[in-house]
């Protein structure tokens, strides 16, 4: 067979644990065997990271501007259990932190849909995506416990010298507590055009909410920021036929368990901090769940929503056998895939991506999965298959979708 050329390099992460097993196992059985394809490599494993002195991980978001995709496998954050089982100089911050903060992105979750998998709600027949604001707001705030009776005020002095701003929070008759929070317009306008670009490029209408109603200038702010953006790209937008949806949280929240999915939903950050493990929960399994990293410029970093599987890894360096689910990892690779192939204008790496995916959901569909998988599954499975074993399922799979 001929293999089908990849024209643009994809930038690769590599990472820690099972998940770099897995990484390695994907490669070798289901992309090296069909794709003529070069990878700019940075290996963001632990060790490596700590070698570098974290260099690797801002090289590896370099590159990933400069060549518009990435695909990225799980790593480990390390705090100090870690610092002392790996011999690291120090406890590294999150990778995923780090790239975020140099992208400008949004991370957007989406689960993988099975027949034989359900949601806990019935309702669910499509993906609800979730694009969540990871700038300010409470997770940025300052916090004052108030000890006794006295005023508590906002002020705001313009740098331009220009007279301060006063405004009374509450008279305090006695204890109490304050806070202080805060969001900047560029941060709430990347957001927005990182969600426009996502729901442009998957086809999906846009739904966005805040609480407007309770928070007349606060809230508003970025109700009218996202209008703003959506009135700028409505010509991209009608284009691709997508339509904006504005409405109260409440509401949202109401119509997201009515609904049958198949949109993106847009929320501040602790809207999209709580409703995400929502979702993630209601939808089945975290091994189900792919994650993508987009900036407002339509940069796009595709990864498994969850992490390195660590329990897993030490009980394959005992020489035991694994089940873990690859499904995440593969579909960080074939969205990678895709959108390369849209980018470069070569529709069949893109139908290569869909014949992937598909062979992977045809196995779990046809009763071959993890363990993770057999006990939400529906019909019930009688067993379960290896992480080698699934690997080898899925490609038996490829290989008749692409004979
Ligand atoms: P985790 O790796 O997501 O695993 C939590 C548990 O979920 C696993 O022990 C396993 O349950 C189950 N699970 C998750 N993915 C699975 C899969 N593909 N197949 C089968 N079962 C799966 O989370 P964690 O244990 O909290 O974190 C481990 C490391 O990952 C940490 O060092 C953390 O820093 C890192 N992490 C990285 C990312 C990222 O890079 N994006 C995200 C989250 C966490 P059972 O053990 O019960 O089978
Ligand atoms: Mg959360």
């Amino acid at each position: 067979m001929q293999k089908i050329h990849v024209k643009t390099p994809l930038v690769e992460m590599d990472g820690d644990e099972m998940t770099r097993i897995i990484w390695q196992m994907i490669k070798d059985e289901l992309l090296t065997p069909y794709l003529d394809m070069q990878t700019l490599y940075f290996d963001l494993g632990i060790k490596h990271r700590d070698d570098t002195d974290d260099q690797v991980t801002f090289d590896a978001a370099k590159a990933t501007a400069e060549y518009g995709v990435a695909v990225k496998c799980a790593t480990i954050t390390p705090n100090q259990d870690r610092v002392v089982e790996y011999n690291l100089k120090k406890a590294w911050p999150s990778p995923n932190g780090t790239i975020r903060g140099i992208l400008d992105g949004t991370v957007f979750r989406a689960p993988i849909i099975l027949h034989n998998i359900h949601p806990m709600v019935r309702t669910w027949k499509k993906p609800i995506i979730i694009g969540r604001h990871a700038y300010g707001d409470v997770y940025r705030n300052l916090e004052y416990k108030v000890p006794g009776p006295g005023k508590a005020e906002l002020v705001f002095t313009p740098a331009d010298g220009g007279e301060p701003a006063r405004l009374t929070i509450h008279e305090f008759k006695g204890p109490g507590v304050i806070q202080g929070i805060h969001n900047t317009e560029k941060s709430i306008r990347s957001f927005a055009r990182a969600c426009i670009q996502f729901a442009i490029n998957q086809k999906l209408p846009l739904w966005f909410s805040t609480k407007d109603t309770i928070s007349k200038t606060y809230h508003a702010f970025f109700r009218d920021i996202f209008q703003e953006e959506v009135n700028a790209h409505k010509a991209e937008m009608d284009a691709a036929g997508i339509e904006y949806f504005y409405t109260l949280i409440d509401d949202a929240v109401a119509r997201v368990i009515r609904h049958e999915g198949g949109f993106l939903w847009a929320c501040m950050n602790y809207d999209g901090d709580v409703m995400s493990d929502m979702l993630a929960t209601g939808f089945g399994s975290l091994a189900l769940m792919t994650s993508v990293l987009v900036n407002p410029d339509g940069i796009m970093e595709f990864e498994a929503a969850h992490g390195t599987v660590q329990r897993h890894y030490y009980a394959h360096l005992r020489g035991e056998k694994t089940s873990t689910n690859s499904t995440a990892s593969i579909f960080a690779w074939t969205g990678g895939l895709a959108r390369r192939g849209e980018l470069d204008g070569t529709p069949d790496v893109v139908d290569f991506a869909k014949k992937l995916e598909a062979a992977v959901i045809e196995t779990i569909e046809g009763g071959e999965m993890t363990k993770d998988l057999t006990l939400l599954c529906d019909p019930p499975a009688d067993h379960y298959l290896t992480t080698e074993g699934f690997i080898h399922a899925v490609r038996a799979k490829l290989d008749a979708k692409l004979a």
